[in-house]
């Protein structure tokens, strides 16, 4: 075994979880890599290893595919009733709950979070998610269509798209399975889940459960590994849709593979989305949600509020409130109840963010708080960083850091900050914090941004559609445009004459 001393603080169940050497789920078991090759998953707040897990190659993409297909056609999950589809996602939304504690300490384990956030908010919402998504099943029909010719019967019928690739990124790992698997499982659709290498635990995890929850095998196949097995998985010719989330880059490059294959295909990419503070804005609110919307889950979520544009008369009061707090904030390791502020998930993300910190001071941005990579057992922890400037053109105020660097700029009118917000590749979420009703709205209605919040940041529902404008993706998750994304469209026509 591979395996190093796991912190103390992980319960029995995680401890006994993350020991393991992980293998494939592929067809209700578990098998090593066709090749034998395997890799390490590491704890983020040491950089040790945790344990070591197989690396799918095109071998067993395939098999997983194939697995997933005979399910798809032949298995017992298309002849399920469309209540039993949803009372099986039901159960594994029980099963997820029953295993709160083990679950939210294999991700502070393996991403770094605070476990108290796993268990507020990654596991709370992928059971809130799997319970939305059990009742759409049943609720889940076509139409009877008034068509023009007399004596024809024309009615539509919904039916799953087919075998989906899905892969997801590490930062919440547990959660964007969720929102990726509730839809598809819903739809009567088979999967093929492919997780971050750097936290493949809580998919495999999720993985055994939905076996528990009676999914019959190759409904969910888990196949662990990097963007070369994600790549085997998107040019698989078996494969009907891909969902993806992750980084603008490699979402066009999936993008431009699945539009010549005409493989269906969503996208939730990257942002750099602008959070407003109006001056008529309740400013204590808006300082303890602006500051969330960054520095929440380390910076990285793809709807950080990293862009804050604060009214110049209260612009020096709002800093200065934000950056007593960052110094506040207690950075340390996800595992520790005390912690605020995690590290970031790898030696590469590391580098990346301090480089972004970098960038800022060379280019002229002033440093308020942090900037520095926080101290720590060899971990992968950066200080809750604030910037000011007054150009919107610096690399750290165009370009996604996904860490918890800020840069707030000044603003004079409502007219202006609608315009400066707007000029961004990116348009997944935008925030707007005001007591005035009409400046609410106006905004809301200018804001080029997939969500819009208003007095709030990353509200969030799963029957709430979410997603990107521009280069932040294709397509919306959650509630019926997230299902509709699983279905295709079949129109019978029937002579009745
Ligand atoms: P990434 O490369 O886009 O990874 C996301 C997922 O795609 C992972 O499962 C990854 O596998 C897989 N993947 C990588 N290359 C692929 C390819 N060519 N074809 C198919 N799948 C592929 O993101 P990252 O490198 O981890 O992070 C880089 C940056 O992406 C971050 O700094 C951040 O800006 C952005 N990001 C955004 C989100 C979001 O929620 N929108 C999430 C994560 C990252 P492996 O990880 O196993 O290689
Ligand atoms: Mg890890």
């Amino acid at each position: 075994m591979s395996v190093t001393t796991l912190p103390d603080e992980l319960s029995e169940p995680a401890r006994a979880f993350a020991g393991r050497e992980h293998e494939l789920l592929i067809d209700g078991a578990h098998a090593p890599a066709a090749d034998g090759r395997t890799f390490e998953t590491l704890d983020p707040a040491t950089a040790r290893p945790i344990t070591t897990v197989a690396q799918a190659g095109p071998e067993d993409v395939d098999r997983a595919v194939q697995a997933a297909r005979r399910a798809l056609e032949n298995g017992p999950w298309r002849s399920l009733s469309a209540a039993d589809r949803g009372r099986a996602i039901s159960r594994l939304a029980g099963l997820i709950e029953d295993s709160a504690d083990e679950l939210a300490e294999l991700e502070a384990l393996d991403n770094g979070k605070p476990v108290k956030l796993a268990k507020l908010v990654d596991v709370a919402s992928s059971v809130a998610h799997f319970h939305h998504f059990a009742g759409w099943p049943e609720r889940t029909f076509g139409e009877t269509i008034p068509v023009r010719q007399p004596d024809m019967l024309c009615y539509t019928r919904k039916e799953p798209v087919g075998v989906c690739g899905q892969i997801i990124p590490w930062n919440f790992p547990l959660l964007m399975a969720a929102w990726k698997l509730g839809p598809a499982l819903a739809a009567g659709c088979t999967v093929v889940l492919k997780p971050a290498e750097q936290t493949p635990l809580s998919a495999l995890r999720l993985g055994e459960l939905a076996l528990e929850a009676g999914m019959p095998p190759g409904v969910l196949n888990v196949i662990t590994g990097d963007g070369e097995t994600g790549a085997a998985l998107v040019d698989h010719p078996g494969v009907d849709k891909i969902a993806f989330t992750g980084s603008t880059a490699v979402g066009r490059d999936i993008g431009s593979k699945t539009g010549r294959a005409l493989k269906r295909v969503t996208l939730e990419l990257g942002g750099k989305s602008p959070n407003i503070i109006l001056p008529d804005a309740d400013l204590d609110a808006a300082v303890k949600g602006s500051f969330q919307a960054i520095y929440y889950n380390t910076g990285q979520a793809c709807n950080a509020g990293s862009r804050l544009f604060i009214h110049r008369d209260q612009f020096d009061d709002v800093v200065a409130s934000l950056a007593a707090r960052a110094r506040k904030t207690r950075v340390g390791r996800g595992l520790d109840p005390a912690t605020q502020l995690g590290p970031v998930v790898s030696a590469e993300q590391h580098e990346r963010v301090l480089s972004y910190i970098e960038a800022g001071r060379q280019e002229g941005a002033e440093l308020v708080a942090g900037g520095g990579a926080g101290e720590g057992e060899g971990g992968y922890f950066v200080e809750p960083t604030l910037f000011t400037a007054t150009d919107d053109s610096l690399t750290i105020s165009r370009e996604e850091i996904f860490g918890p660097v800020l840069v707030a700029m000044p603003f004079q009118s409502l007219e202006e900050v609608a315009a400066r917000a707007n000029d961004s590749e990116y348009g997944l979420a935008a925030g707007v914090w005001t007591r005035d009703v009409g400046s609410a709205h106006r905004l809301a209605a200018l804001l080029k941004a997939g969500s819009v919040y208003v007095n709030c940041w990353a509200a969030s529902d799963p029957g709430a559609p979410f997603g990107g404008y521009k280069a932040s993706g294709l397509g919306r998750e959650h509630g019926r445009e997230g299902l509709e994304a699983y279905l295709e469209t079949k129109t019978v026509w029937t002579s009745l004459a």
